[in-house]
């Protein structure tokens, strides 16, 4: 008994003590990576729960283990909160991630060296979606649409070219780093000029849509997959939901297509997630998220950064360090020993390598789950600016990361 009641710190220190160490950097230090949040203490506990224990192969109802009366209830209940939550005919829990998801979808949909219409990586799309060394990429014929070099906005008339010309099996909406809206309502009409799939990947906004701050694309796409731990603020994980009529392919490819075993702790946890996106909180949660990505934005641009489409409709914007005779890679180090964690971005028609590209992406929802506005989000445009300014003053970029801190203690996480 003792093995299995003994807590963390009594079984492994070590880990214990880097966890610890974890939780105190999280507290401290300004979160800007615009695909993370921060989950709730009951997001958590379901994570960690006896879950964790079950074998339960197959759907609610059709499973290859015994025992699993429980998980079916408890996926059960996960699938129907999704499905309102999204206004879903149809939601598969199970994928294990983003990246797993969307394969499940290219499976269900295509047959290798089918045509696939997808935004480019470097123009804010994912690897995902046709990246030469994904396997997307590898295992799909993938065209890319790009967006316009002046606006950096995606063109419909130029996605509506492409989609003609190449007369794709599937069209692929959805991004990585890419700050306005997407008319769904025109991806599904070119799609059906040509007869192709529609296929939405909101891993980054789902929790706007939501929490209905941003268009929602599931009544009108044929297939949208999400990850849950973005905006949506739940465990690491991801889900497809569809139309009725592509239930069977798509459940059929995530088992026994692609994966084993379900996460039943992990699904626990999503259930826990829709339940929290599904109270009016979530809703104000989603207003703020976006208010305090246009302060940021506005904050950044008044001081004489470009953003690029000059500004923002969601949570995240991606900075053209080229504004400033910066570069990503350094302005990624700067901010992290100020205190301030980002990611560094390719920009459109970058001229620099990926490793050390021209711009970085900022996003709002962690800083916003902590209870920060945009009074807080102009002061941190403001350490942004100082610790980009005096990049090379370590001493400097100490100084910065005490009011950093001093910032995030008036804004606790757990404590
Ligand atoms: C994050 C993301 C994914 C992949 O998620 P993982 O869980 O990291 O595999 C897929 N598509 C988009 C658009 C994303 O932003």
């Amino acid at each position: 008994m003792t093995a299995l009641t003994n807590p963390l710190s009594k079984v492994d220190p070590e880990i214990a003590g880097i966890i610890a160490k974890e939780a105190r950097r999280q507290e401290e230090g300004i979160e800007l990576i615009a695909s993370e949040n921060t989950v709730s203490q009951a997001v958590l506990e379901a994570m960690g729960s006896v879950f964790t224990n079950k074998y339960s192969e197959g759907y609610s109802g059709k499973r290859y283990y015994g025992g699993n009366e429980v998980v079916d209830e408890m996926e059960i209940l996960a699938v129907s909160r999704a499905k309102e939550l999204f206004n879903a005919e149809h939601v598969n829990v199970q994928p294990l991630s983003g990246s797993p998801a969307n394969l499940a979808v290219y499976m269900a949909v295509c047959k290798p060296g089918d045509k696939v219409l997808g935004l480019k990586l470097d123009h804010g799309g994912h690897l995902s979606h046709g990246h030469p060394v994904n396997f997307s990429g590898l295992m799909y014929n993938f065209v890319q649409y790009e967006v316009d070099e002046k606006t950096c906005r995606i063109d419909m008339n130029r996605v509506r070219e492409a989609a003609l010309r190449e007369r794709p099996r599937m069209i692929i909406a959805g991004f990585s780093a890419y700050s306005r809206d997407i008319d769904w309502k025109a991806f599904k009409s070119i799609a059906d000029e040509v007869g192709a799939v529609t296929f939405g990947d909101i891993a980054h906004i789902a929790g706007l849509i939501a929490g209905k701050a941003l268009e929602n694309p599931v009544p009108v796409f044929d297939i949208v997959t999400t990850t849950t731990h973005k905006t949506l603020r739940g465990p690491r994980g991801a889900i497809i939901m569809s139309k009725a009529a592509f239930q069977k392919d798509l459940d059929r490819t995530v088992f026994p297509g692609i994966q084993g075993g379900p996460h039943d702790h992990v699904n626990a946890a999503k259930a826990v997630c829709f339940h929290e996106a599904l109270q009016p909180s979530f809703q104000q949660y989603a207003k703020q998220v976006i208010r305090n990505a246009q302060a940021l934005a506005g904050e950044l641009m008044a001081r004489g950064y470009r953003i690029l489409t000059d500004g923002t409709d969601n949570h995240l914007m991606v900075v053209d360090l080229r504004s400033k005779d910066l570069a990503g890679k350094a302005a990624e180090i700067a901010l992290d020993k100020a205190g301030i964690s980002c990611s560094r971005s390719t920009i459109p028609f970058d001229t620099r390598k990926a490793m050390d590209p021209s711009g970085i992406r900022l996003g709002t929802p962690a800083v916003t789950t902590r209870g920060m506005g945009e009074a807080e989000s102009k002061q941190i445009a403001a350490f942004i600016d100082e610790a980009l300014m005096k990049a090379s003053d370590d001493a400097a970029l100490a100084k910065i990361r005490g009011g950093v801190r001093e910032l995030c203690n008036r804004f606790p996480l757990y404590v």
